[in-house]
């Protein structure tokens, strides 16, 4: 078998041991105490105890990889981080209890934070506060500046961790002093990949088909402080409040993918857990940064060095030929899903938590040869 070095941006490659054992269980599911069940985890109620186990398992896995606290509630949800853009809105834009109109914060960094905009300017009131636009998104504000920061009254802020198409990742997040009401943070595409601080954090979400899973279910960390604010009129599934009583089972998960996001939680957390996912990410964006600039005439990186991605390296070649080129003579040599997101073209290296070294030194020495031969 010839796996692939896959730097797809998601759905992307997964830690193989889990991959395995997944395969290994799939007619019988065994789980961490061996015991047979006769049938796969897929195949049984989600009101059995191997399935609220496996929920179980993922949330204090969660709980001990970020160091949350009692006041946060860990939720999976289905409907992607797509879905979350309107949710989060519906339950903290729209009146609560009280009746009074509320506001909210949102930074604009590229094309997923354009997208979080979209969907929360249909339900309330949205103060832009960050317009990366006129630099071409290539860059972020400084984490203590105004720009980064929510008007008076808003009751969140929101920002987006990484910019998975541009490449563009904050490198430390406004403090609770300085972000003047909680963050709500997509953090998609680098969920996992660092310790955080969540003193100013009040929500965070990201879809599981980059650090942590396959696509389908989507983790949304809610604390009490914005969690009590969901009070407004929300059918059923709409509502954080809902979930968090039903500990996300309020109807039937998507059970496959937390199974899943299990088995990568315990793969990360064996691994070291936050902190080794820093030090690889470092390592694995170091080694491709340093290729584009050992060949500074031939590649290039558009973003702004103080905020490029650990997660998502985006670089073009003197032309569209030369790109096309090289994205199909990697592929040829087995380093597939190098191609730029299809609005903004050029390449890209999609390197999560569970792409190996050797990927990226494979990718960092063809990025050579292939500079050398056409440069
Ligand atoms: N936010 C970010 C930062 C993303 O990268 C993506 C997907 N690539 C999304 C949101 C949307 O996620 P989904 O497709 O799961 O709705």
């Amino acid at each position: 078998m010839a796996r692939l070095y896959n730097f797809s941006a998601g759905p992307c490659t997964l830690p193989v041991p889990v991959l395995e054992q997944v395969a290994a269980e799939l007619l019988d599911y065994r789980g961490p105490t061996g015991q047979s069940h006769g049938m796969s985890i897929i195949e049984m109620s989600h009101r059995t105890p191997p399935v609220e186990q496996a929920r179980d398992r993922a949330a204090e896995r969660l709980r001990r990889l970020l160091g949350l606290g009692d006041d946060w509630h860990v939720l999976f949800l289905a409907g992607g981080a797509t879905f979350q853009f309107g949710m989060l809105a519906m339950n903290l834009l729209t009146p609560g209890a009280n009746g009074q109109a509320r506001k909210a914060s949102y930074t604009h960094s590229g094309a997923w934070a354009k997208k979080a905009i979209a969907d929360a300017k249909l339900i309330g009131d949205v103060d832009v506060v960050f317009n990366g636009e006129p630099e071409k998104f290539m860059t972020l504000p400084d984490p203590a500046s105004a720009e980064a920061a929510a008007t008076d009254g808003s009751t969140y802020l929101h920002l987006t961790s990484n910019e998975t198409i541009g490449g563009v990742q904050w490198k430390a997040f406004p403090t609770k002093a300085h972000a003047n009401a909680p963050i709500v943070a997509d953090m998609s595409s680098d969920f996992l990949s660092r310790p955080i601080d969540l003193d100013p954090f009040g929500l965070i979400y990201a879809g599981a088909q980059k650090n942590i899973g396959p696509a389908g279910v989507t983790v949304v960390l809610i604390r009490d402080e914005l969690l009590n604010q969901c009070d407004g009129k929300l059918i059923n599934y709409l509502n954080y409040a809902g979930h968090a009583k039903g500990h996300s089972m309020l109807n039937t998960p998507p059970v496959f993918q937390i199974y899943m996001v299990e088995l990568v939680l315990e793969w990360l957390e064996n691994q070291g857990g936050l902190v080794w996912a820093q030090e690889m990410a470092t390592k694995r964006s170091t080694l491709l940064y340093q290729a584009i600039a050992k060949h500074g005439a031939f590649y290039r990186c558009p973003v702004d060095p103080a905020y490029r991605s650990t997660m998502n390296v985006v670089f073009r070649l003197p032309s569209e030929d030369l790109e096309k080129q090289f994205i199909a003579q990697a592929d040829a040599k087995g380093l597939s899903g190098l191609k730029g997101h299809r609005s903004v073209g050029g390449c890209r290296a999609s390197i999560y938590n569970a792409m190996t070294l050797d990927g990226v030194e494979t990718l960092a020495a063809f990025m050579d040869d292939f500079a050398a031969k056409h440069g």
